[in-house]
């Protein structure tokens, strides 16, 4: 979605070429010294490079994210004086977002960052309202963009930064960048030692900081501004070793766990009894499509989110995507005005979503569909085996069933078969699909997972299909195309059966009848069943269960499709580092959610 009037910087340019906020009535920077300036008050500001080296890990928080220019300088920096080994997260807030256009033209003004900016406009984040995740594999850099309020944002935020760049228009045009609420959160959301940099000396924000316990000091300024601000919290930071750790089970949840975690520079022992991808994940062409909701905000943000970053990361995977764009047939009459709804919701990208016609979805689907559809154009069709092995590549692979965890000393000690200890590490992630319900027992866990047995079948040799879902689906594999599925509640047999494969045609059959009829004649039909996790209400748990364990699970049918986002949360809270994913959102797929905490949570939502 472009952002609304709402949303809209108002952006002009002045004689100078200065970009300038129409809706705030100030320039972002000034074209003569915006960098020396940056570097002055931000970099300086928050004694960098100083304050990150020797650290295997540094969080600088941005208020106003603007042009990127704060963030390039940093990235710039953060380049050429990097501790070795060591990661910069980076997350800034912006309400107004610019376009991708409009920061180019902005930071052209500065070639020594051509690097760092190329990075970012290459990357823009998108102006939904949530959070983005930006990589910058060539900076070891993780960027995590919040588009929405600031307060909201800090609200939302699960880091603690080790420097601030508070860099609000001034407080005069833009208190609410600088109340007392915001300095509150800015504490709370502090590193011990955490340093602070602005740009402004005003009284009001010298008491703010100063009440939130930051030792604040006017020094002196640059260029037309005679001073600026540096702050300082007095406690002292204390490094921790990286924790060893344990993920078990190698289908789409263990796989994000460990490419999330690679990310970060750690690398887990996988242990998975059978192979990778021998349960859900193990079907040769799967439907990345999010769950739709017309009504619950929390649920469509999340999917919505999980989406976005799932694309993302399997763009950069050859062969992994095999076609574009998900057309959804309704499965009840009121989908035609449920359609409508989704389709305008703010969370989408532009052209995310498309209502059809009954004319255009019988062209998309290749014959008469009766009836028009959504056109979920971010969603796409995706080999499996392609990401799996991508993502599994570098991992320590241990062929092994773990069927037993003990607490030992503060350690978790993994169990095998006939009680025989295989490892013990500083923290273990379940993400074995139904295999970790057993492993599950004992604990204190919301929602229960519960089975369900899935069915599919697929045909080699005809390849032209467009991805169509309406309670069955059909999708491209890259060589044939895969129809199903059943969804047998409480069965736990992965045994394929010809009832099921007769079901699977008959769905076919009943929506799609000219390609149901390719299929039936392109025979022999191959067939696949699966045992996946659910739960009762039918969203991922995805969080931490005890000191040290952790659940990744009940993805349902849509593990390729939240996986990947949420593999991030979980390598976060194991490594102690910001989840891309908003608090709200983070106690939507909680293990220790419970109704009352869904239902309280299923209103909040971005504001501006
Ligand atoms: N750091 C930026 C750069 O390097 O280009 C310049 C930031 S500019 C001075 C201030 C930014 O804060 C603007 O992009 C503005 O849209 C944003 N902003 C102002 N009030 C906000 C609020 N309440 N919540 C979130 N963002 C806000």
């Amino acid at each position: 979605m472009t952002p609304d009037d709402d949303a809209s910087p108002l952006l002009t340019w002045t004689e100078e070429g200065e970009p300038r906020s129409g809706r705030f009535g100030d320039v972002y920077f000034s074209r003569d010294d915006g960098l020396v300036e940056t570097r002055a008050v931000f970099l300086e500001g928050c004694g960098l490079p100083d304050a990150w080296m020797g650290r295997d890990h540094f969080t600088v928080a941005e208020l106003g994210f603007g042009t990127g220019l704060n963030i390039a300088a940093l990235l710039d920096l953060w380049r050429r004086t990097r501790p070795e080994g060591g990661r910069l997260h980076i997350f800034s807030i912006e309400g107004f977002p610019l376009t991708a256009a409009e920061a180019a033209r902005a930071l052209g003004a500065w070639p020594e960052l051509t690097e760092a900016t190329e990075a970012l406009i290459a990357n823009w984040p998108a102006a939904t309202p949530g959070f983005h995740r930006v990589d910058l594999p060539g900076f070891d850099a993780v960027l995590d963009v919040a588009v929405g309020d600031a307060a909201w944002a800090l609200e939302q935020w699960s880091g603690s930064a080790d420097a601030w760049f508070l860099d609000g228009f001034s407080p005069a045009l833009n208190p609410g960048m600088w109340s007392p609420e915001v300095m509150a959160l800015i504490a709370e959301r502090s590193a011990p030692g955490a340093r602070l940099a602005t740009f402004t000396v005003a009284g009001a924000v010298r008491r703010g900081l100063a009440a939130q316990g930051f030792v604040v000091e006017k020094r002196p300024g640059h260029g037309r501004k005679r001073e600026r601000l540096e702050a300082r919290l007095p406690s002292v930071f204390e490094p921790s070793p990286p924790p060893r750790v344990a993920v078990i089970g190698a289908g789409v949840a263990g796989a994000s766990v460990v490419r999330a975690l690679e990310a970060q520079g750690v690398r887990a022992v996988v242990f998975e009894g059978e192979r990778p991808g021998a349960g859900g994940s193990g079907f040769p062409a799967a439907l990345v499509t999010p769950r739709l909701d017309a009504g619950d905000h929390g649920i469509a943000a999340l999917h919505a989110q999980a989406l976005e970053r799932a694309a993302h990361l399997y763009a950069s995977i050859p062969d992994a995507v095999t076609s574009h764009s998900v057309l959804q047939l309704p499965q009840a009459p009121r989908d035609a005005a449920r359609f409508e709804k989704i389709a305008r919701q703010p969370i989408w990208n532009d052209d995310d979503m498309a209502v059809l016609d009954e004319g255009a979805a019988s062209a998309v689907a290749g014959e008469a569909t009766g009836q028009g559809g959504l056109l979920m154009k971010g969603a796409f069709a995706l080999r499996p085996a392609a990401v799996l092995s991508k993502w599994l590549s570098d991992a320590e692979m241990r062929s092994e069933r773990v069927t037993r965890l003990e607490r030992a000393d503060g350690h978790w000690r993994l169990i095998g078969e006939n009680d025989a200890v295989l490892g013990e590490v500083d923290a273990v992630v379940l993400a074995a699909g139904w295999g970790s319900a057993a492993l599950l027992e004992g604990f204190d866990q919301t929602p229960r997972l519960s089975p369900v047995r899935g069915q599919a079948d697929w045909i080699d040799g005809d390849a032209t299909v467009h991805p169509m879902a309406w309670g069955g689906y059909a999708a491209p594999t890259g060589q044939g195309v895969l129809f199903g599925a059943t969804h047998d509640r409480g069965d736990t047999d992965a045994t394929p059966r010809e009832d099921d494969s007769a079901r699977n045609l008959a769905t076919l059959e009943a929506r799609l009848p000219a390609l149901a009829k390719r299929i039936a004649a392109a025979a022999p039909v191959q067939h696949r069943a699966a045992v996946r996790a659910t739960t009762p209400d039918r969203l991922p748990v995805a969080g931490a269960l005890d000191d040290g364990l952790y659940v990744l699970g009940g993805l349902g049918s849509r593990g390729f499709c939240v996986g990947p986002l949420l593999g991030e949360h979980i390598a976060a809270l194991v490594l102690g580092r910001p989840s891309p994913l908003p608090r709200d959102l983070a106690a939507r797929v909680s293990p220790r959610r419970s109704s009352v905490l869904a239902d309280a949570l299923a209103s909040s939502s971005p504001t501006r």
